[in-house]
């Protein structure tokens, strides 16, 4: 029997961090060996699975990653928590040498550079979306970009529920990346978020962006390529948020075979 892959979360407390307590109870090659929540937070003490609602795991939530990679028992980490939290977590685990899969999404350019300067050090799993569909979609937007060129008129519109603080969501930032990739374009010098006022006529080139934020939502991106007489939308849905924490946990559970690099879910998925 191959040994158990002994994970931790860190952001236990959150809306993932509960999602992937379950999804690592029910992976066949992980095993919750610490779950770590922000330093003086309630929930420290409590039990992670009474927590999440899947029952006891004999796993208290403690408030100090380091002291829970100083015992030794970790073989990779799974971080849901704030871009504010980055830096901290990659020092962490470059010191104990922790493989990493990082899900916070709204990063800016200096925690982007520090992500890839600790993949020449770790292996590291980045993406904004873990799904397998939304990895898959990210695929056909490259091809439809392609094919359809400049002809076509890009927009891409998102919503989330209310709590989300970050617009738009790293999701559609990637798919416009990608998008703007498949254009020949620099997404920085083509992007429009959202519209206002005496906007003059849509500038050809652009690449749009519509965030709709709201009640319960837990994550839907529509990319319209609209063109003279046709529209083609490619659309995804996520119905529940165990399908990113799902995502997750097979990250994890294929990082902790690879030499450092900083991957993606491409790489995860085999997609490359
Ligand atoms: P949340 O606010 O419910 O949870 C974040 C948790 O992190 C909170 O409990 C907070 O206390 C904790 N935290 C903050 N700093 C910490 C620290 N230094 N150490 C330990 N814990 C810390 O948010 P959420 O909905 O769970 O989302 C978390 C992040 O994951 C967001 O950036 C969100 O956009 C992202 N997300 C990514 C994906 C994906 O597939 N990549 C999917 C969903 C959400």
């Amino acid at each position: 029997m191959p040994q158990p892959v002994r994970t931790v979360i860190v952001g236990a407390a959150g809306r993932m961090g509960r999602q992937l307590i379950q999804a690592t109870r029910e992976h066949p090659a992980l095993q919750l060996s610490a779950a770590v929540v922000r330093s003086g937070h309630a929930a420290t003490g409590m039990d992670a699975g009474e927590l999440a609602g899947v029952g006891t795991q004999d796993v208290v939530l403690r408030d100090n990653l380091e002291a829970a990679l100083g015992e030794g028992r970790v073989d990779v980490l799974i971080d849901f928590t704030l871009p504010e939290a980055l830096a901290g977590n990659l020092e962490s685990c470059a010191r104990y040498g922790v493989p990493m899969v990082v899900g916070t999404t709204g990063l800016d350019d200096d925690q982007k550079a520090a992500l890839t300067e600790a993949g020449s050090r770790l292996p590291i799993v980045f993406a904004a979306n873990y799904s397998a569909g939304i990895t898959l979609s990210l695929k056909l937007l490259e091809m439809a970009a392609r094919a359809l060129g400049d002809d076509f008129d890009v927009e891409i519109i998102e919503a989330h529920h209310r709590h989300k603080i970050d617009a738009p969501s790293g999701t559609a930032l990637r798919m416009g990346e990608v998008l703007a990739g498949a254009l020949g374009r620099n997404l920085a010098d083509c992007a429009v978020y959202g519209r206002e006022g005496r906007t003059g006529a849509r500038g050809r080139q652009t690449i749009g962006f519509e965030t709709i934020r709201g009640g319960d939502v837990v994550g839907e991106h529509t990319v319209m390529f609209l063109g003279e007489g046709e529209r083609m939308e490619i659309t995804h849905r996520a119905s529940s948020r165990m399908t990113f924490a799902r995502g997750a946990t097979r990250a994890a559970a294929w990082l902790v075979d690879q030499p450092p690099g900083l991957y993606d879910m491409e790489d995860v998925l085999g997609l490359r």
